[in-house]
């Protein structure tokens, strides 16, 4: 029996960029299986602040990423800003993205048998977790627009909505992915470039599915 295929997209970009919403709808649209490689992080980073240790910490770092736990993913903080910048110290380190990389690449090539493939967001995944995939789409959005929207966000659960923190942390953020010396934030050289800085999230997801049909069948 010949297998069925497996499309991989590998959807990248910054904080607040639109790439996880639109990730979530494409796998819904196109029964991809989605994972958040960024949630693997956060949780890293999370694990470590509650066990007191430092996220800049090597070994704090690799021994939360080697004991994930389960209810890490499902902390209350997970999405919170204290979080991504947790993890954007976590994912500085080498060894920790070493230890979070086959996890990412089993889930791409093994997305299960109720999907027609995996679809992951992240940082580094057209560039380094799935270098070969079908498509790569690198979601891009000027700063103010993605500022805006992550304080929308923090509104909307109810967290407190500090401009000035939220601003800091993110450009400190960016600016750690886009200048650490492995796996920064990037566009792979055969990515397409998705600038949602005009666009809603329905018009990302029609701009997205479009280049996903328009450049092969599925
Ligand atoms: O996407 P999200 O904002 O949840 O990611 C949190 C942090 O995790 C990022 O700022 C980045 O430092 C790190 N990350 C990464 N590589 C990925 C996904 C996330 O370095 N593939």
């Amino acid at each position: 029996m010949t297998q069925a295929p497996n499309l991989v997209v590998a959807i990248d970009g910054p904080a607040a960029s639109g790439k996880g919403t639109l990730a979530r709808h494409l796998a819904d649209l196109l029964t991809l299986r989605y994972l958040d490689t960024g949630s693997l992080y956060r949780a890293t980073g999370l694990t470590v602040l509650k066990a007191s240790g430092d996220p800049t910490n090597e070994a704090d770092a690799v021994k939360a990423a080697e004991n994930l736990d389960l209810s890490a993913f499902s902390a209350e903080n997970l999405r919170s800003e204290e979080a991504g910048v947790a993890a954007s110290h976590v994912a500085f380190i080498p060894s920790v993205r070493a230890v979070l990389l086959d996890f990412q690449r089993s889930i791409a090539s093994n997305p299960g048998v109720a999907f027609k493939g995996a679809i992951l967001d992240g940082r580094d995944i057209g560039t380094v977790v799935c270098p070969d995939a079908d498509r790569k789409i690198f979601v891009e959005a000027a700063l103010e627009v993605r500022i805006k929207r992550r304080l929308q966000e923090l509104m909307e659960r109810g967290e407190p909505v500090i401009e000035a923190r939220v601003r800091a942390d993110m450009t400190a953020r960016d600016q750690r992915d886009r200048d650490r010396s492995v796996a920064p934030l990037k566009p792979a050289d055969d990515a397409w470039v998705l600038d949602t800085s005009n666009m809603n999230a329905d018009e990302a997801l029609a701009a997205a599915l479009d280049h996903i049909r328009g450049t092969g069948p599925l």
